[in-house]
């Protein structure tokens, strides 16, 4: 029997984690420093939470979502994405009781798309929601905090991209005037675009296929049609992000592959990732959390593909914290080394020292200290028959390919002494 892991559905291995624990340690950060506060959510719930959220004729829901039954007969997703179950989870315990809720989460969604470099099947995001406010400079602190968790990254080769979609009346004005432009040139889109035009029209406008861009790019733009109100908040968005001098572009086609988006709409790309260069994309929500029972209010927030702003990062040689091993790799010679070993290495971890120690006594010498060296562990302590007889242990310093003899009894104290504990 030979079983993998599922395609597009990867193992984060012991060496990779440093990178992730350092993206989450930055995120958590800045997020706190701008009063946002954990969240975390299931990964599974009512698949009409998200069908009724994110959209029926989006490709999410149609052609990527998992779902099944349960036992119950219950109709259950995996998560496509977290928005809708903050939402959901905002009402639920009424966190609303504070006027505005800040919240972060992170960890892995599920989307059955094509894996491809940076786009997996279980990927993770990192993401803010802010909900229960329609102010415009709400959308300019999201936008500013997505950013500052990029600085604080250290990265540097990433652009912003802003658009406002308008709101519910606009974007269904707008999808009328989209249609009448593309109905003449129907034979010119993709079939999946030509399916779109009945069903979604907005979403021809971030078509990636060549022939389908050289019609939008001189398609009616959004911003021309949205309503006084919502080109005022647009407005008011761009000045505060003047104010603090924040660069951004205006693509005046952007929309984002989710129906509850009104207002404000912005994605962050990386220089360096190629096509699938979006490490960060958000908008406001202004009727989602009417639409899920609660009472008319905004809301807004973002996610960050993690794999994505790791390879970004990686592209960049940001100098990610390195693994390390143990601080004490102990090697017993011997049969008769095995209990004072296991004691020893009882003792250092009694005194907050990590140690590593693999119970094979017989293995040659030679062989552990090049694992010891593969692994990275920065001591090494042998305790053979000599050093056993004279209550004595071998202290090797790895990183300067010293060696010395002490006695057992000082051993605690002088690898505190070395690693300044
Ligand atoms: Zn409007
Ligand atoms: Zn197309």
């Amino acid at each position: 029997m030979n079983i993998t892991a599922l395609k597009g559905v990867n193992d984060i291995l012991p060496r990779e984690i440093a990178k992730w624990d350092y993206l989450e340690s930055c995120a958590k950060k800045v997020f706190s420093i701008y009063g946002y506060r954990q969240i975390k959510i299931p990964v599974i719930g009512e698949s009409r939470l998200f069908v009724r959220s994110i959209g029926e004729q989006t490709d999410i829901v149609e052609k990527e979502m998992y779902t099944f039954t349960d036992r119950g007969q219950r109709k259950i997703a995996l998560r496509p994405e977290a928005t809708a179950s903050v939402v959901r989870a905002y009402l639920e315990h009424k966190l609303e009781g504070q006027d505005l809720a800040r919240l972060f989460y992170s960890g892995p969604m599920f989307r059955g798309e094509k894996p491809q470099s940076g786009r997996n099947r279980q990927f993770y995001q990192i993401g803010v929601e802010a909900l229960g406010c329609e102010h415009p400079q709400l959308d300019a602190e999201v936008i500013i905090l997505a950013l500052e968790f990029l600085n604080k990254l250290g990265l540097k080769k990433f652009s912003l991209n802003l658009n406002t979609v308008g709101c519910t009346n606009d974007k269904d004005n707008f999808a009328k005037t989209l249609k009448t432009y593309l109905k003449g040139k129907l034979d010119q889109l993709c079939p999946n675009c030509q399916n779109r035009y009945k069903r979604n029209v907005l979403r021809t406008l971030d078509c990636k296929v060549k022939s389908c861009q050289k019609v939008i790019q001189s398609a009616p733009n959004m911003i021309d049609a949205v309503c006084p109100g919502c080109s005022c908040h647009f407005d008011r968005v761009k000045s505060t992000l003047d104010s603090l001098s924040v660069c951004y572009n205006i693509m005046p086609h952007l929309v984002r592959g989710l129906d509850y988006y009104t207002k404000t709409v912005f994605e962050i790309t990386h220089a360096d990732l190629g096509a699938q260069n979006a490490i960060c994309a958000g908008g406001r929500y202004d009727n989602l959390i009417k639409e899920l029972g609660g009472t008319k209010t905004g809301a807004i927030g973002f996610a960050f593909g993690t794999e994505r702003t790791i390879l970004a990062a990686e592209a960049e040689n940001i100098d990610f914290p390195k693994e390390e091993g143990a601080s004490v790799y102990i090697i017993g010679l011997g049969q008769a080394s095995d209990e004072k070993v296991f004691e020893l290495a009882q003792t250092l971890r009694k005194n907050q020292i990590s140690c590593y120690l693999n119970y094979n006594t017989s293995r040659a010498l030679k062989k552990q200290l090049r694992q010891a060296d593969k692994l990275k562990h920065r001591f090494v302590l042998i305790l053979g028959e000599d050093e056993l007889k004279s209550n004595c242990i071998l202290l090797k310093d790895m990183d300067k390919g010293t060696q010395e003899s002490i006695e057992i009894k000082n051993v605690v104290s002088e690898l505190k002494n070395k690693l300044n504990k």
